[in-house]
């Protein structure tokens, strides 16, 4: 039986609208670079409005409702629409999006039109403001404070390793609003525009770069409509967030270059007279890694339909998240095994594999073990919602458990 998708000629007319009009307005020199911190400030510019584009032709946000700047479209749509931003190497938007759908639960339609209109349609950019020096996988211990000031809220506190590239117009997340209250009872979700008096950004330098930033809050003054939720609700509110970033919307096209990329230096570098595939080890190694990526799209891509069709969700997204993380550090190894020290030159060597695609893997595949939930931290979600743990937790609420429109 052949299980594979058939596009209908709708679809593929799509397909093509796509495909013609990315060929048309990216020139070569735009595409995503090999290491996405080698964008130049060119580069940076031009995608903003690109993105502008693509959001007003309904590309960017493909699932999202018209009615905020959103597509509108069906997942059908957006796996073609990945499938061929993939191709043209379209650097994707800048805006950390796990926003939207919390928005879209959490957000008065006052909220949806200031604030999510705006990032659907390209216009703003919001980064997510989460993790403190003191508070990562445990984000109840969060110390940043909001204290009520007449209609204002005045924060203060310190965020770190906030992932996002340029400035950002708005930092949403959790701060403690009532310190006398129980855990989980005692935060406010807030949008904190950016820039605002006392609020200032330090970049830090990770293994894979320059794209996280610690932001100091000093007594910054946020108006009292930009609480996301109740007050006292920030905690159900991030649950939402994380149910996302923790895999639970699962991926439409999942992309694997590194793979793509082994397979091919497989097959065309020669040895001993020979091809390198013609080696056991490397068959062993090769095989391994191409089964692990197909066993990680299939998780992904069930978590999407599951997702799209409104299902209950469990363990899913954790489950894809976890085997993610841990077959990307595999293969970062199986790269090594079989590229040897070719797989460590970077991306201006002339002598590096695709660009140097393996060397940035080798890098961003351990730091990719940490953000949206480490390893252990999926593990631990996975258990307690199979009921083999001390405590016992549901999926949190996304828009498509709670029937909002759009997905
Ligand atoms: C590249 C990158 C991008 C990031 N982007 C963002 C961002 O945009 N916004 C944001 O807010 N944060 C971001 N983060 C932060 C990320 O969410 C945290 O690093 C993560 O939550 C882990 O927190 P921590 O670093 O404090 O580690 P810790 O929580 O201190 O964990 C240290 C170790 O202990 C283990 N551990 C902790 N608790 C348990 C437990 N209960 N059971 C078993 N093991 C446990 C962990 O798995 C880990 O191995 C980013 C981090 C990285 C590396």
């Amino acid at each position: 039986m052949d299980f594979r998708y058939r596009y209908t000629d709708e679809q593929e007319e799509f397909r093509k609208e796509i495909r013609d009009w990315l060929a048309a307005n990216v020139p070569d020199d735009m595409r995503a670079p090999v290491d996405r911190l080698d964008l130049s400030d060119e580069q940076y510019w031009f995608w903003r409005d690109m993105h502008l584009k693509l959001a007003e032709k309904g590309w960017l946000n493909p699932t999202y409702p018209k009615e905020y700047g959103g597509g509108g479209l069906s997942g059908e749509h957006e796996t073609i629409i990945l499938e061929e931003f993939r191709r043209a190497r379209v650097v994707p938007s800048f805006t950390n999006t796990l926003i939207y759908p919390t928005l879209l639960v959490w957000g008065t339609e006052e909220q949806k039109q200031q604030f999510l209109t705006p990032m659907l349609k390209a216009e703003k950019i919001a980064f997510q403001l989460f993790t403190e020096p003191n508070a990562g996988s445990d984000l109840a211990s969060l110390q940043s404070k909001a204290v009520r000031d007449g209609d204002d809220w005045i924060l203060n506190g310190q965020k770190i390793y906030i992932s996002g590239h340029g400035d950002p117009d708005w930092l949403y997340g959790p701060l403690i609003t009532d310190p006398d209250a129980p855990r989980h009872r005692n935060l406010g979700y807030f949008m904190v525009p950016y820039p605002s008096d006392g609020l200032s950004m330090e970049r830090m330098g990770l293994l894979t770069g320059h794209d996280q930033s610690m932001f100091f809050l000093d007594n910054v003054r946020v108006q009292g409509d930009h609480l996301v939720g109740q007050e006292g609700q920030g905690w159900q509110v991030s649950q939402t967030t994380l149910e996302v970033e923790h895999g639970g919307r699962g991926i439409a096209f999942p992309i694997d270059e590194s793979m793509d990329n082994l397979l091919t230096y497989v097959k065309g570098t020669r040895h001993n007279g020979g091809s390198l595939g013609d080696d056991p080890v490397v068959q062993q190694d090769t095989m391994e890694a191409l089964l692990e990526t197909h066993v990680h799209t299939l998780l992904a891509q069930r978590n999407y339909s599951m997702y799209q069709a409104r299902q209950e969700m469990s363990y899913h997204g954790s489950q894809a998240s976890m085997f993610r993380k841990e077959y990307h550090m595999r293969n970062a190894d199986r790269a090594r095994n079989v590229m040897g020290m070719y797989s460590l030159l970077g991306v201006r060597e002339p002598r590096a594999p695709f660009k140097g695609e393996p060397e940035v893997f080798q890098r961003s595949s351990l730091t990719g073990a940490h953000p949206g939930g480490t390893i252990e931290i999926q593990k631990v979600i996975m258990a307690r919602r199979m009921g083999i743990s001390r405590t016992r937790e549901r999926a949190a609420p996304t828009p498509s458990t709670t029937g909002v429109r759009g997905v």
